[in-house]
């Protein structure tokens, strides 16, 4: 048996807190705070508190699903992000730039969301970019 804690941050909001999560055997298995962290203090809040439950849940999607005629099925990376390169090319022919819109999302670090909204501005042509932490 194999066990040891992982220091991390909280991927559920902004806020930041610290928690170690409890690994055995390979498997994330817990979530324990992090006393002394200048954030939370060693304390989270009930998400932090459940932040590993949806690493190994049997609900998590792993692959892209793609709609068809209201069925999903189950793509390829490749096929999925073509399609949306190609619907996002045809919208923004079509209707013009601001036809477009892009909510982020708190679970994502600063980088990738300071990279979402360059994606937007730069590359989409839009101004249409929001975060969920502002709704
Ligand atoms: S523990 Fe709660 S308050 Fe702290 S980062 Fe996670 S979701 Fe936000």
């Amino acid at each position: 048996m194999e066990y040891r804690n992982v220091l991390t941050t909280c991927p559920y909001c902004g806020t930041g807190c610290a928690l170690y999560l409890q690994v055995l055997d390979g498997s994330v298995v817990g979530t324990l705070p992090v006393k002394g962290h200048p954030i939370s203090e060693g304390a989270l809040c009930i998400k932090g508190w459940n932040a590993h439950g949806f690493i190994h849940h049997a609900d998590r999607l792993t692959k892209p699903l793609i709609r068809e005629q209201g069925q999903f099925r189950e793509a390829g990376w490749d096929e999925a992000y073509n399609l949306i390169a190609d619907r996002f090319s045809s919208f923004k022919s079509d209707f013009g730039p601001d036809s477009l819109a892009v909510l982020s999302s708190a679970k994502c670090t600063n980088e990738e969301n300071y990279l979402l909204q360059k994606f937007t501005r730069a590359f989409l042509g839009t101004n249409n970019v929001d975060h969920c932490a502002r709704l």
